[in-house]
């Protein structure tokens, strides 16, 4: 074969390589424009990203913020609710207290702190619903049984022995009277006084406080069993003035008290608190208006 003559090899392979410039430039430029479209992309995915991490930790922040208000909301309600129910312990438990002073009340009779007088005074049925009988070794006279209300017993054997451990002679010399007995007690008064001197220091039969079976009169030794104003000049007396109190007694009838003559010997029952308050201030209780007595009910046998 004929070889070309070396101006047209020449040309040819200008040619081939012009050729193979051109498409190596256009390549470039091509992959060029990839790359920077890949860049770009690349930037504007990476904006995104950040957007989406501001977004997202905007968010996580509204989320705290809407739990936390969430969890003081409820810290707060909870409170709330434990001020109510505290509240609500407290009104149950004044119910229960004030249930619990119904239940007591209505198993106490009502006339255990009633003033008698002329105007206000037991039924001549009445008779206390338990009546115990007084030990003979405290009754003054061995005579006859005397008896006393059952609830009272406890506290006039507990002050007599009291006594006489420290050396004071205490004696029942009488204690529940009947509406009969008192009438009969009465009238033998007024056979023997007159019926003016005897209504001065002897109940009428019907208001008389040893109907109610609280009411003790208490003699000592020495006074021939006599009970008169000199009990007041005993040891026993002054025992009585400063501590039957402790024991629930008080003495019905002081010096001068606008009922009845002075009866240093005659003591009623009428429950340690109230006894106490009325030693402390200095009061008797005919002194009290019966809205205040009444007021001790609940706690007389306490
Ligand atoms: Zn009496």
């Amino acid at each position: 074969m004929k070889t070309p003559p070396i101006e047209k090899q020449f040309i040819a392979v200008t040619i081939a390589l012009t050729v193979i410039a051109l498409a190596l430039a256009v390549s470039v430029w091509w992959l060029n424009g990839k790359i920077n479209t890949i860049y770009s992309e690349l930037a504007s995915l990476s904006k995104e990203t950040a957007s989406s991490t501001a977004a997202l930790q905007t968010n996580i922040n509204e989320a705290h913020s809407t739990l936390s208000n969430a969890i003081s909301a409820a810290e707060q309600n909870v409170g709330s609710l434990q001020g109510q129910l505290g509240n609500f312990q407290n009104q149950v438990g004044n119910i229960s207290g004030a249930v619990t002073n119904l239940q007591k009340l209505s198993q106490l009779d009502p006339e255990l702190l009633k003033k008698y007088s002329k105007v206000y005074f037991l039924n001549e049925n009445y008779v206390p619903a338990h009546l115990s009988e007084i030990p003979l070794a405290i009754q003054y006279s061995d005579v006859k049984q005397m008896l006393i209300r059952t609830e009272v017993l406890p506290y006039l054997e507990n002050m007599i022995a009291t006594a006489s451990s420290t050396g004071v002679a205490l004696y029942v010399d009488s204690a529940y009277r009947s509406f009969d007995e008192q009438k009969a007690l009465k009238s033998d008064y007024q056979m023997v006084y007159g019926s003016g001197a005897a209504n001065s220091f002897s109940a009428n039969q019907g208001y008389s406080e040893h109907q109610l079976g609280t009411a003790v009169d208490l003699i000592t030794t020495g006074l021939g069993g006599q009970l008169d104003s000199s009990f007041d000049k005993t040891a026993a007396y002054q025992w009585l003035v400063q501590n039957a109190y402790k024991y629930g007694f008080t003495m019905s009838y002081p010096p001068d008290n606008g009922y009845y003559v002075y009866e240093p010997w005659h003591w009623r029952f009428v429950g340690v608190k109230l006894a106490s308050d009325l030693h402390a201030e200095g009061k008797y209780f005919y002194q009290l208006d019966q809205q205040t007595l009444d007021g001790y009910l609940v706690t007389i046998f306490d």
